[in-house]
């Protein structure tokens, strides 16, 4: 027996987070939800400027993006903590509020790295199956709270299905849960949807909550890792308390700020990602697929155990997708090209198509 450093229990069993089935040609990677659309020159403008400091260290805790912040959403500048991309934020809040013996209620499916970062966190998860609609299932999720339960997740819209609670049932159970457990509300796609909860206003009423967002998606800034949690004062002490020093880098944060700057830019990348979802929706339903209504930037096709035989024939087309086994297939929207593949991937694999010799099966 040799003698080794051991990780702690479950460090072992961390899920890995998936990729998009590699080997075949891809035309089009349409399985991150990244924006369609580069950067706008006013904030590649603000890369080059900030990239030109690069020998010098970013401020302590990102305070130029943090007053951008707290002036944009009507919270004060405690309210807000910045890092780079909400994952590493998200994770920030189950490291300072949950861990060993902890329970954390998320829905499922949900985003995939959830069970990563709560394991991380050396916390137990407690999935709780989607509604036959695809979405969170308020009172089954309220129901799973035990006197061990540290945190509720919610992802509003939900990432992979796209759908969204109506505002009022994201208050109804803001409102039930209890008052010593920590709601972590991840509002990655919010621009993309009809949410018009005035989270400065939650923050202010209820301090369990963390609202987390992102300028990976609407804010087209996935490659930089910029995002930011929104709450009450004490929460985000919390937060800061076990943050690393430096969390957000200078061209990071001078990306973001230019991004708020650039409304335009946002704009045009929910436009086109809207445009696109609504014709493909469209699309799909026609072919008799039962498509969940997407708030996000990507679709979501219910396709259940075909998922990897669809997979399979938009891979074959130039397209990855992303697949979730015995589940459905995620498709990012902006890409037409993409999204004419990926329908013809359907009709082949459900052998719609008019000359259509196969049987459905
Ligand atoms: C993409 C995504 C994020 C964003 O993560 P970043 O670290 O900000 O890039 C967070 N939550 C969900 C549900 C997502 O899909």
């Amino acid at each position: 027996m040799s003698a080794r450093p051991q990780p702690r229990a479950k460090v072992k069993a961390i899920p890995q987070y998936s990729r998009a089935a590699a080997g075949r040609a891809v035309t089009w990677n349409v399985s991150s939800n990244e924006s369609t659309v580069p950067p706008s020159p006013a904030i590649l403008e603000a890369i080059t400027r900030a990239g030109a400091q690069a020998h010098l260290y970013p401020t302590l805790t990102g305070e130029e993006l943090t007053d951008a912040v707290s002036a944009r959403v009507g919270v004060s500048p405690e309210q807000v903590v910045v890092g780079g991309g909400s994952l590493s934020l998200l994770q920030l809040a189950l490291t300072a509020f949950t861990g060993s013996g902890t329970e954390v209620v998320h829905a499922w499916r949900s985003y995939e790295a959830y069970p990563i970062l709560i394991s991380i966190a050396d916390a137990d998860r407690v999935p709780v199956p989607l509604d036959a609609a695809h979405r969170h299932d308020v009172d089954a999720m309220l129901a799973a709270i035990t006197p061990r339960t540290a945190a509720v997740m919610i992802c509003n819209p939900n990432n992979p299905t796209g759908t969204a609670l109506p505002d009022d049932e994201v208050l109804r159970m803001i409102e039930a849960v209890p008052r010593d457990v920590v709601v972590l509300l991840d509002e990655a796609y919010r621009e993309f949807g009809e949410s018009r909860l005035d989270v400065a206003d939650l923050v202010g009423r209820y301090e369990n909550l963390i609202v987390f967002r992102t300028f990976s998606k609407a804010y087209g800034l996935a490659g930089l890792r910029a995002g930011y949690a929104l709450g009450s004062g004490s929460i985000m002490t919390s937060m800061r308390a076990v943050a690393p020093p430096f969390l957000l880098s200078a061209v990071a944060e001078a990306a973001a700020l230019a991004a708020l700057d650039d409304p335009e830019h946002t704009t045009h990348i929910v436009a086109s990602v809207c445009q696109s979802r609504e014709a493909f929706e469209k699309e799909l339903r026609e072919r008799g697929l039962d498509v969940p209504p997407s708030q996000a930037n990507f679709v979501f096709l219910p396709v259940a155990d075909r998922a990897l035989e669809l997979e399979q024939a938009c891979a074959a087309r130039g397209v990855a997708v992303r697949a979730f086994a015995g589940d459905g297939v995620r498709v990012t929207m902006g890409y037409p090209g993409a999204e004419a593949a990926v329908l013809e991937a359907v009709d082949a694999v459900f052998s719609i198509s008019e000359d259509a010799g196969r049987s459905p099966a």
